[in-house]
């Protein structure tokens, strides 16, 4: 083990783990520090009696041969050693909206064929809807592998344009607009700040094929860090990351909370940008460039029930599910606490051990972190009855609301642990337990976003914050972040060589 490299990052999420593989892969010497003693950030799962649950990766998209995540995967060389299952092609999503019910099947000429089965009327603006969505995923050169041309993420239009105006000029079918923004879980859809940019990257990436991870999503996180290991980068788990060195003033390291420091040519940080500003300490960098990344809003947190239930009980479903109660599928922006859930995203993981039956099932609601507040400065399992009282009525709560549709659930559940925003904030140190990190608004597109370069030359970011959360998201940010370093025609290249 050494304390010093040419290139340090800060975090083994899902971004720092693939920086790491991209950079050791071109013969940087890379070392990772991670806070926690597992690493994976959000793809950690953990384990609850015979139940292993994903904290925060349900399901892949666009893994399907010659597509995007395929290709990158490749690129990782995870491929071959992932275990995953495709979910039902007739189905891969199902949304109930304000009682009806609207399938996503997998391929856009069968998206395109279910949607007319529901609106047989309305056949152009299904047509012109899906138009725009290759159009805009088109537009963006790195989503489809392919070096930046003409459209600059910072000139993409569609960055700045609304999901939910975008889709009011496309119909005035109100059934019909559900139907097609219905898949906003995944973004923490927001009608006042979501771009079309964003719903149609993750929409596309999702209808064009379908998969969930057999036994968990940790296998990614393995995968990488076996990869990076292989090609002589070094891991560092239960190391905290608590302020920057500078010698004069260049930055030269890190100290951990322990008080061990590392030093390198360059840092990565894959720790959220507010908190990485946190540990700049004052005059190192421009008071207006820390105040811009402070200032950009998180997006809304969660709440995480996973049951465990009677065997044989539950089917294994080879789809999600989504309830929203009101025949209004923009549930971020009309959030109510005292008739919460308003929605709830249900789903059977995949588990090598049980193929009809599922003993295993989580339900998500989205929950602001101001319901948890008045808990916040208390320690991690030491935050006292009243909290503990209080996640049991939210639990009851959600398996009362989703055993009315799935009767099931309601007399078989053996038992339950929830994770809240505090879990989230905690466990993988995003300000106010944030979903998916920053929000990127449509209405001022370049204030909200995180670049990958800093305002301190060799100091990066990297994450869900940078383009975009998610699988596909966060790897296309590990390209931007260290194209900056070694060129992104050359990554594009080996990509298309792997
Ligand atoms: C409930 C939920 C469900 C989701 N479902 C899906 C899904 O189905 N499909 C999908 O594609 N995406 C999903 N996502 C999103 C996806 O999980 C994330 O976008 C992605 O994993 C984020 O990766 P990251 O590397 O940016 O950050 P993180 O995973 O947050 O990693 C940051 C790392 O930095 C570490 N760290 C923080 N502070 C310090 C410090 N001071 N010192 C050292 N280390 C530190 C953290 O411990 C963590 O390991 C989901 C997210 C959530 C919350």
């Amino acid at each position: 083990m050494s304390n010093k490299y040419d290139i340090l990052i800060l975090g083994a999420g899902l971004g720092g783990l693939e920086c790491a593989l991209i950079l050791s892969k071109k013969g940087y010497k890379v070392g990772i520090l991670e806070k926690n003693k597992n690493i994976g950030g959000t793809l950690q799962d953990f384990q609850f009696g015979d139940c292993t649950f994903s904290s925060g990766m349900h399901y892949l998209g666009s893994l399907d041969e010659g597509q995007v995540l395929n290709k990158l995967f490749r690129y990782f060389n995870i491929l071959d050693d992932l275990r995953i299952k495709r979910m039902d092609e007739a189905v891969f999503d199902r949304f109930s909206i304000g009682g009806k019910t609207i399938d996503y099947p997998m391929g856009w000429e069968r998206f395109r064929d279910k949607m007319l089965s529901y609106f047989p009327g309305e056949q152009n603006a299904i047509n012109n809807y899906i138009s725009l969505i290759h159009e805009v995923t088109e537009s963006q050169a790195i989503y489809n592998l392919r070096e930046p041309g003409e459209y600059d993420i910072r000139t993409n239009p569609f960055l700045k344009t609304g999901i939910f105006p975008a889709i009011q000029s496309i119909t005035k079918n109100r059934d019909l607009q559900n139907a097609l923004c219905a898949l906003n879980f995944v973004y923490a859809g927001d009608k006042n700040t979501s771009s079309l940019y964003t719903h149609a990257l993750i929409n596309n990436y999702y209808i064009q094929s379908a998969y969930r991870l057999i036994d968990g999503s940790s296998q990614i996180a393995g995968l990488l860090a076996q990869n990076i290991r292989d090609k002589g980068g070094e891991i560092h788990a239960g190391l905290e990351v608590d302020r920057f060195i500078f010698d004069g003033d260049r930055l030269a390291g890190i100290q951990t909370t322990s008080k061990q420091r590392f030093l390198a040519d360059r840092i990565i940080s894959n720790i959220h940008p507010s908190r990485t500003m946190d540990m700049i300490p004052e005059g190192k960098i421009r008071k207006s460039f820390r105040n811009r990344i402070k200032n950009i809003r998180n997006s809304i947190s969660v709440f995480g029930l996973h049951l465990r239930l009677k065997t044989g009980t539950f089917p294994y479903l080879p789809y999600n599910y989504y309830h929203f109660r009101e025949n209004d599928v923009w549930t971020v922006s009309s959030y109510q606490k005292n008739s919460w859930p308003g929605f709830y995203f249900l789903y059977t993981p995949a588990d090598s051990s049980a193929e009809a039956h599922s003993n295993c099932l989580s339900l998500y609601a989205y929950m602001q972190y101001d319901e948890v507040k008045r808990w916040a400065g208390l320690p991690v399992n030491h935050r006292g009855n009243e909290y503990e009282t209080w996640k049991k009525e939210k639990a009851n709560k959600l398996i009362a609301t989703a055993s009315s549709r799935f009767p099931q659930i309601k007399d078989n559940v053996i038992d339950w642990i929830a994770a809240t925003p505090l879990t989230y904030r905690d466990y993988i140190g995003t300000p106010d337990g944030a979903m998916y990190g920053t929000v990127r608004d449509y209405n001022d597109p370049m204030a909200s976003y995180v670049f990958p370069r800093t305002k301190i030359p060799n100091l990066f970011f990297t994450g869900q914050n940078i383009h975009l959360h998610g699988m596909l998201g966060v790897s296309i940010s590990s390209l931007l972040t260290c194209g900056e370093i070694v060129g992104l025609q050359e990554i594009i290249r080996d990509i298309h060589e792997a």
